[in-house]
């Protein structure tokens, strides 16, 4: 239950963003855990700090007519949500999949303020992307639909103001068509505008493993933290895109078996673990469907059409695809299959009630917001490196990166100890975020 002026203010920002259903979603339970901080910090809603932090800076839609392959003229909608600058610059991925609308963009954006706020880099929060599908477009299409987008979004975007990244839909291929325009429209190398860059043009080392990795080294620390490892344990992991397949990577580096990846049409059980090589090839160099892996297995991999992933027994879940994707079934099944820590590689992945079913059973779960921080932090690390005109080794950067990963695992659990509720990741994740750019906030004066 909220005290009733939080109420009020969450019942506000809902009536003021109807059809939203995800950025309520996202609202709703950022709220929930304010409740604690109200109580002692009465200041912040004197100043109206979180009716503020609920309304975006602001908001672009735009228009982004381009030509496809038969010579037709296609039309999708772009947006960019430029959330929070309190901390920094504008941070956050682009989107492009058929699901993109504003609501979808503002529950991204509102939840990267936080997540940006607890990597304890200078960055803002920030979202953004189109209804454009890229599955099935040839490279001329994507390029073409590219180009377009950023002849709009780059009035908006700079090193010290916006700085867009992937997200589901945008890789190294899109980054490289949208930094191409930007250059070509603004005459200025301005690398630190775009992060996911290619290592040849401004690129950092890691940044493509980075959010996988990060989301794994997250289960490792929440984990350790309850005397337990990765060791010989079986792992599922959601999705195949980038997060997913870095995700499996790291799980095998710190001894455990991934024994399973999907796509939106199934899933593959690969008892003896994963062979990533096989799905690398697959995904990254074919663009191929996940059904392939399990024919090229050789019998070793099944391959289960529809159905839920999270039917699998394992003792460690990480949900890399897209939002909602576990829910509160698929919760008790994981729960009654004897799954020890969720972490969230992708953004809200699990429902609320999932979520409900983990804190209830004493799960170790790790929300996105604290847990896929590493692949924005290492975005941050990408501009750090571009403003000093360096770049990094490999090895360098993923110290940075589990250093970043280790320091917001303390951060969350200190402050949930804090608030009298030890081991509530949610509560530590939302409360810590929060608190750093509302003390920036205050700082600026309304
Ligand atoms: N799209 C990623 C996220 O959800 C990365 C954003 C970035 O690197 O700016 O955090």
């Amino acid at each position: 239950m909220l005290d009733p002026t939080l109420q009020q203010t969450l019942d506000e920002v809902l009536r003021r963003n109807p059809g939203e259903p995800e950025f309520h979603q996202a609202v709703r339970e950022v709220f929930e855990s304010l409740q604690v901080v109200q109580e002692r910090h009465p200041e912040y809603s004197d100043k109206g700090i979180i009716t503020r932090l609920c309304e975006p800076e602001r908001q672009i839609i735009f228009r982004v007519p381009w030509v496809d392959d038969a010579g037709t003229v296609q039309v999708n909608r772009g947006f960019r949500v430029e959330y929070n600058s309190a901390l920094g610059p504008y941070k956050g991925g682009l989107r492009f999949h058929r699901s993109v609308n504003l609501g979808i963009v503002k529950f991204l954006g509102f939840e990267q303020i936080f997540k940006n706020s607890l990597t304890g880099l200078p960055i803002g929060g920030g979202k953004g992307g189109s209804d454009f599908d890229p599955h099935g477009r040839s490279d001329g299409e994507v390029m073409r639909f590219c180009q377009s987008f950023m002849t709009e979004l780059h009035r908006h975007i700079g090193e010290y103001t916006d700085v867009p990244a992937g997200d589901i839909g945008v890789g190294a291929r899109e980054i490289g068509f949208l930094f191409g325009q930007y250059k070509r429209l603004t005459n200025r190398y301005e690398a630190g505008t775009l992060t996911g860059k290619g290592l040849d043009w401004g690129g950092s080392l890691v940044r493509k493993e980075a959010t996988g990795y990060g989301a794994a080294i997250f289960a490792d620390e929440m984990l350790k933290a309850r005397g337990s490892s990765f060791d010989g344990r079986r792992v599922a992991v959601s999705g195949s895109g980038n997060v997913a397949l870095y995700a499996i990577e790291k799980t095998e580096q710190l001894g455990g078996i991934a024994v399973t990846a999907s796509d939106s049409s199934g899933y593959v059980v690969d008892d003896d673990g994963i062979d990533l090589e096989l799905l690398k090839q697959i995904k990254e160099v074919e663009r191929g469907r996940i059904s392939e892996y399990a024919e090229r297995r050789g019998g070793r991999a099944r391959y289960v059409a529809g159905g839920s992933v999270w039917d699998v027994p394992v003792a460690i879940a990480l949900p890399s695809a897209t939002q909602n994707e576990l829910d509160e079934q698929a919760a008790r099944t994981l729960v009654a299959n004897g799954v020890e820590a969720v972490s969230e590689g992708a953004n809200m992945p699990c429902t609320p009630s999932a979520v409900a079913v983990f804190r209830d059973k004493g799960i170790a779960f790790g929300p996105g917001k604290a847990a896929n921080a590493g692949g924005v932090a290492t975005s941050a690390l990408e501009m750090q490196q571009n403003a000093s005109r360096d770049a990094w080794t490999f090895e360098y950067t993923e110290d940075r990166l589990t250093a970043i990963m280790k320091g917001i695992h303390t951060t969350c659990l200190e402050t949930a100890d804090e608030f009298g509720r030890p081991g509530d990741y949610v509560l530590g994740a939302n409360v810590a975020g929060f608190r750093k750019v509302a003390d920036a906030m205050m700082a600026f004066g309304v």
